[in-house]
């Protein structure tokens, strides 16, 4: 069991969606981070599943890391009300939020969201499959939502694209009971046998 789960990054909607599970996770997860003294780091922004995740972590005692680029401050709403535990880091590019939200947290949570959610979850598994962390990454399928992504890196496997392997490198929460259980148990380094070719 891994003890040195501190701080897990979330990516979720900027939108809060149309389905009442999604937000309902988003609290659920923000409440359970807080309650497992985990920092919750993520986007920074009041709107969508992000607020609603970052209000949860907030209203049950929880200390929270938000990363926003300058350019989203008034977009995304940014959370620039942080203090004490909590704080609001403002950086200069998407890509730097990325690098820095890789640096603060001990594991990766997707949530459901829109293609920014997806390009933060691809982009942080397939940092996995280079090395540059070594860290656990849960997809939490929230009423299937995960089902999607978990087919196109199917369909990778099935067309050559990728090894069988990289299946390794998340694990599937079917809900979000399950996450913090998920991150905690996740093995290191996947034995160091992902090969990219
Ligand atoms: P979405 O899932 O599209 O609602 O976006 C969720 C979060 O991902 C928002 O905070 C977006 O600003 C962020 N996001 C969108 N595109 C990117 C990107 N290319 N790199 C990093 N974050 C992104």
């Amino acid at each position: 069991m891994r003890s040195d789960i501190r701080a897990v990054a979330v990516f979720c909607g900027a939108n809060t969606g149309v389905r009442p599970a999604h937000k309902a996770a988003a609290v659920a997860l923000g409440t359970a981070l807080a309650k497992a003294g985990i920092r919750l780091v993520y986007g920074g922004g009041r709107v969508g599943l992000m607020g609603a995740l970052a209000n949860a972590t907030l209203a049950a005692g929880g200390a929270v890391t938000g990363v926003i680029p300058d350019f989203l401050r008034k977009w995304e709403v940014a959370n620039e009300d942080l203090s004490g535990p909590s704080e609001l880091e403002v950086v200069a590019s998407m890509h730097e939020r990325k690098q820095r939200m890789c640096e603060l947290a001990d594991g990766f949570v997707m949530l459901p969201g829109g293609l920014g959610t997806l390009d933060e979850t691809i982009e942080i598994i397939t940092w996995r499959q280079l090395k540059l962390h070594d860290k656990p990454v849960v997809l939490c399928d929230v009423d299937g939502s995960a089902a999607p992504l978990l087919a196109l890196i199917e369909a990778a496997i099935a067309d050559g694209f990728a090894r069988s392997e990289v299946r390794r490198l998340y694990r599937v929460a079917r809900k979000v009971e399950e996450v913090i259980g998920l991150l905690e148990h996740a093995q290191a380094a996947q034995g160091g046998a992902i090969r990219l070719a």
